[in-house]
């Protein structure tokens, strides 16, 4: 049997007991065959010492129950790790950060509690996935859209805690959130927002209550756990359209993104898209093969291809959701703003009318991106075994991308990784206002192989701090590095966090180690 760091086996069987009663035996997993799916199937630390596993996992079936748990951890100070379905791939997946931890599993508290289709919203459980959520709407045909990340195998509560992103209107997905139910770690159970009213009937619809604006506490965090939350939906739109934008040259990348950050902060353009670059990304024909370009090719070479093969430097697809009529004025006022720039290309896309007829449900090149949760990102994975996504973010402006990509081809260049036409990541708009980048660090059954990977990980949230770039969220691996970057005013943030965890949780029995937040006991010194 694993017991938890710094717990005896005593006290650990005792305790088992305790879950057994509260729980139900059969919903205590102990054993190593059962163990193992709640380890990181993406791990970087496949094979090695350091890998997390849980030492058992409960899946209680009501907030009575995970009260109940939280009760028993404080007596025999047992670390929990908190998960809802457990699908953060990438980011740690069910793993905990702390191994030995044992693992609060919300799975089968999976009822969808309401949806609202005439102010559109859900109050959902935490093991509601994105797949059950929608089969909710669909069964009660209800005119609502989710917004499912890709995969959608994960629920609205642990990704919208993660901060996670979608491809649709609603893509950030914690600005959704509106009240949620919070078991604190002395067990008392909280509402916040308009839900600290007994009598309630503006929870899921005013987010902010009165005083202090608290949510965001408990996301990313290890101050509570959530049991129920609310989460605002798209009233689903009369129509969609997207097209295409593209300019030829290097420089032309400036007024394209300030273009774009004008149309995106003004709603005009909405959901999720990502920068291309058609011409760093073109290929060659060689020895009867296809290779990349040169990964040291010059700016102005690149461009003379780009003028004799018709190939533009930069491009990006745009979505506009909402009725006929405004959509198609949308795109031409898009156009209209983008026409500035010399020499702009335009590619008129698709355009649907909702709710989809079942032949187009099934022919839409990006489900997710109409509200239907699906799997086939997994598809792109290609021949490795996993990846971990690396995830700064940067300004939304062309001089910071070129920036961005110079310092990460620098970093690459220095660390002995063949550079690919300068080129390794576009930048994303999952998130208002900023642009982040996604690299998926590949992850190998191969010891030598991650560790590698691990060492160029850690580079580059340096390389990103000295230039003022912090992740958005992170692998359970690398929460003290990314913490231990964003520094003002000698770590005053990182220090608030402690003192918050410090008061709420003595004990430190909630997700010790979270985003760098350790309990007291378990604090490492900062140099
Ligand atoms: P998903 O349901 O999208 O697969 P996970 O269950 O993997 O998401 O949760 C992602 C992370 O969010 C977890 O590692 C945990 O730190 C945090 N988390 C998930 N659910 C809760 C919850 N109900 N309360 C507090 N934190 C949670």
């Amino acid at each position: 049997m694993r017991t938890p760091p710094g717990v005896s086996a005593a006290d650990f069987s005792a305790a088992l007991e305790r879950f057994a009663t509260a729980v139900g035996k059969e919903w205590v997993v102990t054993s190593d065959e059962d163990l193992d799916l709640y380890r990181d199937s993406f791990s970087p630390y496949w094979h090695e010492e350091e890998d997390s596993v849980p030492s058992a996992a409960l899946a209680p079936d009501s907030v009575e129950q995970v009260q109940a748990i939280v009760r028993i951890a404080n007596t025999y100070k047992i670390p929990l790790w908190t998960i809802s379905t457990g699908k953060n791939l990438a980011y740690g997946g069910s793993a905990p950060r702390l191994s030995g931890c044992v693992t609060l599993d919300l799975k089968r508290m999976n009822r969808v509690l309401e949806v609202n289709d005439k102010n559109h919203y859900a109050l959902v459980e935490p093991g509601v996935s994105y797949f059950d959520l929608y089969r909710y709407i669909q069964d009660n045909k209800l005119k609502v859209w989710i917004d499912p990340p890709d995969p959608g195998w994960g629920s609205p509560v642990g990704n919208s805690l993660e901060r996670g992103g979608g491809r649709g209107v609603l893509h950030d997905h914690f600005a959704t959130v509106c009240g949620m139910e919070i078991v604190l770690p002395n067990g008392e159970l909280m509402r916040t927002g308009m839900g600290a009213m007994p009598a309630a009937r503006t929870w899921q619809q005013y987010r902010y209550g009165f005083g202090p604006y608290v949510d965001g506490m408990f996301s990313q965090s290890n101050f509570g756990i959530v049991t129920k939350m609310g989460v605002w939906l798209l009233p689903e739109p009369e129509a969609y359209r997207d097209g295409a934008v593209s300019v030829a040259r290097h420089d032309d990348l400036i007024p394209f993104v300030e273009t774009l950050a004008y149309l995106h902060n003004s709603q005009i353009v909405q959901g999720t898209t990502a920068l291309d670059s058609p011409l760093l990304n073109y290929r060659v024909s060689k020895g009867g093969g296809v290779v990349d370009l040169p990964g040291d090719i010059s700016v102005a070479e690149l461009e003379r291809i780009g003028r004799e093969q018709n190939i533009p430097y930069w491009s990006i697809p745009l979505h506009f959701y909402g009725p006929a009529k405004v959509v198609d004025l949308q795109w031409e006022y898009t156009k209209e703003k983008f026409s500035a720039i010399p020499g702009v290309t335009f590619k008129d896309g698709r355009s649907y009318r909702f709710p989809l007829e079942p032949k187009d449900a099934d022919t839409v090149p990006l489900p997710q991106a109409f509200g239907i949760p699906n799997l086939s990102v997994f598809g792109l994975l290609g021949r490795v075994e996993g990846h971990m996504d690396f995830s700064p973010i940067i300004p939304f402006s062309g001089e910071a991308v070129f920036e961005a990509l110079k310092v990460f081809g620098d970093v690459y260049h220095e660390m002995g990784i063949p550079p690919r036409n300068q080129f390794i990541s576009l930048p994303w708009t999952f998130f208002p206002r900023a642009f982040v980048f996604l690299f998926g660090f590949p992850i190998m059954h191969d010891v030598e192989f991650n560790k590698r990977n691990r060492e160029v990980f850690r580079r580059m949230i340096k390389a990103c701090a000295e230039h003022g770039w912090g992740e958005y969220r992170t692998h359970i691996a690398y929460m003290d590095d990314v913490a231990s970057v964003y520094t003002y005013n000698n770590h005053v943030l990182w220090r608030f966090h402690e003192t918050i965890k410090d008061a709420l949780d003595p004990n430190g029995i909630l997700s010790p180690g979270k985003q760098g937040i350790w309990p007291k006991h378990l604090r490492k010194s900062r140099a």
